[in-house]
């Protein structure tokens, strides 16, 4: 089979790597995306904050994303059954709209930048020579050479792997995590409500649609098969103990389908090896506690755009503008990972979670002025 050649390929077609693809497109650059399933990730982050919302302003996409999108401005937070506080987002708050529809709409405008999407095939293996990707071959037999290489393939990255960087992966073992989605009932309409447990039990209602909700559950490990193998009326028993303004959601959860979500966290030492760099949750995954990873991968795809383009090919400029202005990312990226890990670590206790919230970063990540940094509300 003939090469093909490109200035950029990305491996992985989740929301960084298609955001990245536009930015890219739109540049002139010639652009290949490289994605195993399908078509584009079927599941995945509910929630865009302000950050990620601002992102997407800034390149004209605002009202495609809002089209469809739902609008919420706060969130009460309960433990054991009591409400504790309110975080509330300022100006028209944050958005709600399912991971597929929010990739897919960046995937549909990456068509009319010319970039090439080969769904259904992956890495097999990529030639390195003197630092550089030389060569990408797939798994069904084409091989691809590109001034540029970027490992947007999620927290078990291929690129990542290939590029010898070194990775941590920390799962949070204490919290499963299950997830199902539901009729939309009205105490879930009013307000996005998050309960707490002293005995390590989440649960978080809110709506997805006009007709849906969307319910995780968070629960220690060792009550899981019990719950969700042995019987779901266990589950709203256990529920009934802290979950005390949301009980009309309660009959709905028990014809369910209950997804169980692997949570880890993932650091990396280093962004970026001669013509490679990772994107996304190949580069860092922090608890989704926080609700800001693709507020934060939007924004590092902006700098990638900004940074693969200024080097123009000149791969010695690439790998320091890559120092310069990308590896950089990984010190606020290692903030959020460790806030992620500090609301994880303390929700079994109210006082030490409220000491642990940091409203400056659950509301606006790393790109808080500190004019806008809001507080955490009592009720
Ligand atoms: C449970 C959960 C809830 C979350 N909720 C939120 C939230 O509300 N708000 C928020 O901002 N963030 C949230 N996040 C984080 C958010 O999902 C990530 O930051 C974001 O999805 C990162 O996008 P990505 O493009 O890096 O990865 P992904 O969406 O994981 O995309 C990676 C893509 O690469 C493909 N791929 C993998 N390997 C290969 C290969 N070898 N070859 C070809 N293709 C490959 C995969 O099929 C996939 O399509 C949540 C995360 C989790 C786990």
């Amino acid at each position: 089979m003939a090469t093909t050649s490109c200035d950029v390929a990305i491996v992985g077609a989740g929301l960084g790597g298609c955001f990245l693809a536009l930015l890219l497109g739109r540049r002139g650059q010639r652009v290949v995306v490289i994605e195993q399933g399908p078509s584009v990730p079927s599941a995945g982050a509910d929630f865009l904050k302000p950050p990620g919302q601002r992102v997407l302003a800034r390149h004209g996409l605002a009202d495609l994303v809002e089209r469809h999108g739902l609008r919420r401005d706060t969130i009460r937070y309960y433990h054991d059954g009591d409400p504790i506080r309110e975080c509330r987002f300022p100006d028209g708050g944050f958005l709600i709209r399912p991971y597929r529809e929010l990739v897919e709409l960046i995937y549909t405008s990456c068509a009319m930048e010319g970039v090439e999407f080969w769904f259904g095939t992956s890495i097999d293996d990529i030639a390195i020579g003197d630092g550089q990707v030389e060569e990408l071959t797939l798994s069904d037999g084409r091989t691809l050479k590109a001034g540029v290489v970027i490992g947007a393939d999620g927290t078990k990255s291929a690129v990542r792997r290939a590029l010898d960087i070194e990775q941590q992966t920390m799962p949070y073992e204490r919290l499963l995590m299950r997830v199902a989605t539901v009729p939309l009932t009205a105490s879930v309409a009013q307000l996005n409500r998050l309960y707490f447990s002293s005995e390590g039990w989440l649960a978080y209602l809110y709506p997805l649609n006009r007709d849906q909700a969307r319910v995780f559950v968070g629960l220690p490990p060792e009550d899981d098969k019990e719950i969700f193998q042995d019987g779901i009326p266990v589950l709203i028993d256990t529920l009934k103990r802290f979950v005390t303004d949301s009980s009309d959601a309660f009959n709905a959860l028990q014809p369910a389908t209950w997804q169980r979500i692997k949570v880890s966290s993932l650091r990396v030492a280093a962004y970026h090896k001669g013509n490679a760099a990772l994107l996304g949750s190949a580069a860092f995954a922090c608890h989704p506690m926080t609700g800001m990873g693709m507020s934060y991968t939007l924004h590092d795809a902006e700098i990638l755009a900004d940074v693969i383009c200024t080097a123009g090919g000149d791969q010695d400029l690439l790998d320091r503008l890559l120092y310069a202005r990308y590896e950089p990312r990984r010190h606020a990226h290692r903030e959020l990972i460790d806030y992620g890990d500090a609301l994880a670590a303390t929700f079994r206790d109210r006082a030490a979670y409220l000491g642990a919230f940091r409203p400056d970063l659950h509301v606006y990540g790393d790109a808080a002025a500190p004019e806008e940094v809001p507080a955490l509300q009592p009720i």
